[in-house]
């Protein structure tokens, strides 16, 4: 499933491939990709005619910025992926929406699994991200009824690449959570973005346990975990992102992240650091890799 660093991949791929590309023509095969608005084909003919102004990212979606103000957003979730071909390219079975734009290309977007889901927002409100109303807030958004953008992210936790991520800030956070580390990582309303390959790939890195309490960190641990979340991010960026299955980049290659994981699906193997066997253990349902040597088991006090 592609997490921050494979969808800032795709974000400054079309970034650079489709800003200023003006879309003349809208095909929706899969109904259900498309969130808002509703039917598909309102989307259809509201996206016809728009151009694109410039291309972000927020958590794990990525955000096309039109011209206009609107924006529309592509949630990847699990197998799908926005790709770009030369006019006259051959069709795609898994390409369940399909923009044409007005030079002849195509940006296709493509989803095996059929999870992904693709709206388009009257812009602005980007900025109260995080404004406390999370829970609620996502009711409202899935209940379809129209809104603003910055409510579409309102139960995401804060940017982990940003300014605003600091040290304390995330100390503060872990110190009010008794989760643990493991699934704390992987809550979006926790921190936007880190899926499970980035959060094993930077509990080995700062050497902390995931089944350790998250507010049994003394700031030392919350300093190596600042600083591990954000190296194995920007070098998943970097690489391209990890490709295990169906994550691509715009122009359909895998990314070569995959092969640098330290932890990450290396079961049994010998740990970069240590040379002693990578561990494989179930945390909330998802499998999770760490070094026992490295990554010591936490005392009784410590999981709760
Ligand atoms: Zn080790």
């Amino acid at each position: 499933m592609p997490e921050l660093p494979e969808v800032e991949t795709v974000a400054r791929d079309l970034q650079r491939w489709v800003a200023g590309a003006t879309i003349v023509d809208a095909t929706v095969h899969w109904d259900r990709t498309i969130r808002h608005p509703q039917p598909s084909e309102r989307f259809a003919a509201e996206i016809v005619g728009a151009t694109i102004r410039r291309v972000t990212r927020r958590a794990k979606t990525v955000l096309l910025h039109l011209e206009d103000g609107r924006v529309m957003t592509v949630a990847l979730r699990m197998t799908g992926a926005l790709i770009v071909v030369e006019a006259g390219a051959p069709d795609d079975p898994y390409a369940r929406v399909v923009f044409r734009l007005s030079d002849g290309r195509e940006l296709r977007y493509r989803d095996v699994r059929k999870f992904g889901r693709i709206g388009l927002w009257p812009g602005g409100g980007l900025r109260s991200v995080g404004a406390g109303r999370g829970a609620r807030s996502r009711r409202v958004a899935e209940g379809g009824r129209r809104y603003r953008i910055g409510e579409v992210f309102s139960g995401h936790g804060p940017e982990p690449l940003s300014r605003g991520f600091t040290v304390s800030r995330l100390a503060e956070r872990l110190a009010r959570r008794s989760a643990k580390l493991k699934t704390l990582l992987l809550d979006q309303s926790f921190i936007a973005g880190v899926g499970n390959i980035y959060a094993d790939e930077a509990l080995w890195r700062a050497r902390l346990h995931p089944l350790r309490a998250a507010d049994t960190l003394d700031e030392f641990d919350v300093r190596r975990l600042h600083r591990a979340v954000r190296q194995v991010l920007r070098q998943g960026i970097a690489n391209r992102g990890s490709s295990f299955s169906d994550y691509v980049g715009v122009d359909g290659e895998p990314g070569e992240n995959a092969e640098r994981l330290a932890v990450y699906r290396r079961t049994d193997q010998p740990c970069y650091r240590c040379g002693r066997p990578i561990r494989r253990i179930v945390v909330g349902q998802r499998s999770t890799h760490f070094c026992p040597h490295c990554q010591r088991e936490p005392v009784a006090s410590e999981t709760r």
